[in-house]
């Protein structure tokens, strides 16, 4: 896909789902800013990865409006503008209603809406006030199969992914007078740092199982949804959902 010019802010691009769509739009011409919380190394690496020249890497917590504000600023400098947003950070936090005490219970459901919800509303927010200015742009909001399946062990998590499929699509609306696209992205497990905690554990094969291709998804068949509502060709898809879940969860 061509994205030659195009200047892209992926958060949480060093790594896992962010590293392979850094990868994907890098490898079509565009200049990426990969957003990263604490790993440095990894950003690092990932930058160097990348086909092209004008990449930078760039240090925020997104879960800090004040740091967002900062972050979306210095992409827009150091890209010389911004055309797509990629909201990808997030955190699992498990919290299984009967084992957390109650403190546990309100730290789990405060750190992960901050992370996985507010955050990328700030990022939309400073990212959208900056495309209407320049006459239109792409968000792409990174969800979870977890939003529609319900997630036992991090109700939090589903929560947050549920309140960022609605966002997306009131933003989609408000956003398309001014030329700016909103789509959701919604994985199922993905074979990434995120999903580790499985992969040594008996329940991975039952895991792998839940899809009827026996596996789980690689991080770059996410990345190739996230660069076709990231298109030109995807305006008349705002405000849709995408899933990547191998048929684990069909939902009507
Ligand atoms: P991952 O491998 O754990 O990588 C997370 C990335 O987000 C890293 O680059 C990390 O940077 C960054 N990050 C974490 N917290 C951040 C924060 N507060 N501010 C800025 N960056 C932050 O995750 P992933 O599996 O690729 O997941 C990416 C997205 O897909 C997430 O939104 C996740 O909920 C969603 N998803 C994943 C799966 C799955 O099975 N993996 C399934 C469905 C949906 P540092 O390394 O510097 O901390």
């Amino acid at each position: 896909m061509d994205f030659t010019d195009k200047r892209v802010l992926i958060t949480g691009g060093s790594r896992g789902i962010g590293q392979a769509c850094a990868i994907a739009f890098a490898r079509g011409g565009a200049k990426v800013a990969v957003n990263y919380r604490s790993n440095a190394a990894a950003a690092e690496a990932t930058l160097g990865g990348l086909a092209g020249s004008g990449h930078v890497a760039l240090r925020a917590d997104v879960s800090d409006p004040v740091e967002v504000e900062s972050l979306v600023a210095a992409a827009v400098e150091a890209l010389g503008g911004l055309d797509i947003l990629v909201n990808n950070a997030g955190i699992w936090v498990e919290h299984k209603l009967e084992e957390v005490d109650y403190d546990g219970w309100r730290e789990a459901w405060r750190r992960v809406l901050e992370v996985n919800l507010v955050g990328p509303a700030n990022v939309c927010y400073c990212a959208a006030r900056h495309m209407i200015g320049a006459g239109g742009g792409r968000i792409v909001n990174v969800s979870s199969r977890g939003s529609f399946r319900g997630e036992p062990d991090g109700p939090a998590y589903g929560a947050s992914k549920a309140g960022l499929n609605a966002m997306s699509q009131s933003l989609a609306k408000r956003l398309a007078p001014h030329g700016i696209t909103v789509g959701v992205v919604a994985p199922g497990f993905v074979d990434t740092d995120m999903a580790a905690r499985y992969r040594e554990s008996p329940m991975w094969a039952d895991i792998m199982s839940q899809s009827p291709y026996g596996r789980v998804a690689r991080p770059e068949e996410v990345a190739a949804a996230v660069l076709f509502l990231a298109s030109d060709g995807a305006e008349f898809s705002t405000g849709t959902i995408i899933d990547v879940n191998g048929a684990s969860y069909l939902r009507t």
